[in-house]
């Protein structure tokens, strides 16, 4: 008996190295070919499903594989187990359900549509976007969208049938909307809950279809929805505004209305989490002898003292300019500004002369170039070229 019993890596056409994903994978291919609920009254497909099913319970499990590849078959031999049974091991409980629920899970539509209840359900959440400005992204702001949303149809209400008229009960569910199958098979009796074919699950039947809805029950509505911006929200955030989505089922809560947040560009500010960074042009006088500028931070402008002597890139902390917190609006991030030297393109006559005799004071004389170091080395004529071509360009 047991000896004609076929080779579990055979029947599962799978190499003895096998991994469980390639195990998973074999048994998830036969069973699919085999399955009772594919192969309706074939006595010879759920023989194949039992035997693979054996297979991939003993092949799946570490300690019963070493035990079948070092004593075969016989191995489980001697237990509890008739003919097509599972010999002597235990396969009930958690292995049982955890092959089950793993592997037909895609054969019949998966947990979810299978556990339709007949109680309150949640409805849909409703996802939209909008776009604020970066200003209204740092202090918040209330803005109205327009959102498309069902409610319960006023002149059925809600139940699609015509008025006057009533929904009857499903025939083929009595009114559950999912029907069970069972069958028998090597592990005992396995129900399978599926959708109600006939009433798709509503548990009712619509003879005459109410004209408004067309028998959904349900009819659109455009509605306008407050929504605050939290100060401080950043680009891709999304706000919750509860009970603001598709109507529940059988008296469950509305779904949620899902607001993902896009923030426009600033034309000067940058912001990375909580703080804010620009920068600021500044002239090379003021760089040199230091001035008061104006910066523009988003409360408006502030007057910053920059030191005598500041070099460009020089980084500057505004603290507390930055943005607040979604959480705490009382905290805020900085304003870190680059305070870069801009060199002039446009000068008068007069201003190039004060910048000559600048160079000349700072001994850098522009007018003695050519005449003076560079003029007695060798190299001294290349040296005028490269300083005249300078003193053209300020000439020009
Ligand atoms: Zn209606
Ligand atoms: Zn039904």
């Amino acid at each position: 008996m047991a000896e004609s019993k076929r080779d579990y890596y055979e029947v599962l056409g799978v190499g003895k190295d096998a991994d469980d994903a390639a195990l998973k994978k074999a048994y998830r291919q036969v069973a699919k070919k085999y399955h009772p609920d594919m192969n309706p009254g074939d006595a010879e497909a759920e023989k194949k499903f039992k035997e693979a099913s054996e297979a991939y319970a003993v092949l799946s499990d570490p300690d019963k594989r070493r035990q079948y590849d070092q004593f075969g078959h016989a191995a489980f031999e001697g237990g509890a187990g008739g003919a097509g049974g599972f010999g002597g091991f235990d396969f009930s409980g958690a292995d049982f359900s955890d092959i089950f629920g793993d592997i037909f899970g895609d054969l019949f539509g998966g947990g979810a549509r299978r556990g339709r209840s007949q109680g309150p359900m949640k409805g849909m959440n409703v996802r939209k976007s909008v776009r604020v400005t970066f200003e209204e992204a740092v202090f918040g702001c209330e803005k109205e969208l327009d959102v498309v949303l069902k409610d319960p149809c006023p002149k059925c209400s809600g139940t699609g049938a015509k008025p006057g008229t009533t929904p009857e009960t499903c025939p083929k569910c009595g009114g559950k909307g999912q029907v069970v199958y069972t069958q028998q098979s090597f592990f005992g009796t396995v129900q399978n809950v599926q959708t109600c074919p006939q009433c798709g699950g509503s548990g009712k039947i619509i003879r005459e279809k109410c004209s408004d809805c067309q028998g959904t029950g349900y009819v659109s509505n455009r509605k306008k929805i407050a929504v605050t911006i939290p100060a401080g929200i950043d680009n891709g955030q999304s706000i919750r505004i509860r009970e603001k989505g598709e109507p529940g089922a059988n008296g469950g809560p509305r779904g949620d209305l899902l607001v993902e947040v896009s923030v426009s560009r600033h034309p000067i500010f940058q912001r990375q989490d909580m703080h804010i960074f620009s920068t600021v042009p500044i002239s090379f006088p003021q760089a040199a002898l230091g001035a008061d500028v104006k910066i523009k931070t988003v409360d408006g402008e502030v007057l910053y003292t920059v030191k005598p002597g500041t070099k460009t890139d020089t980084k500057v902390r505004l603290k507390g300019k930055g943005v607040p917190s979604v959480r705490n609006s009382q905290v805020r991030g900085d304003h870190y500004v680059t305070l870069v030297i801009q060199t002039p393109e446009k000068l008068s006559a007069e201003a190039k002369e004060a910048l000559r005799r600048f160079d000349e004071l700072a001994g850098n004389s522009l007018n003695s170039a050519g005449t003076g170091n560079a003029a007695s080395s060798g190299t001294g004529k290349k040296r005028k070229g490269f300083m005249g071509k300078m003193k053209e360009a300020f000439d020009e």
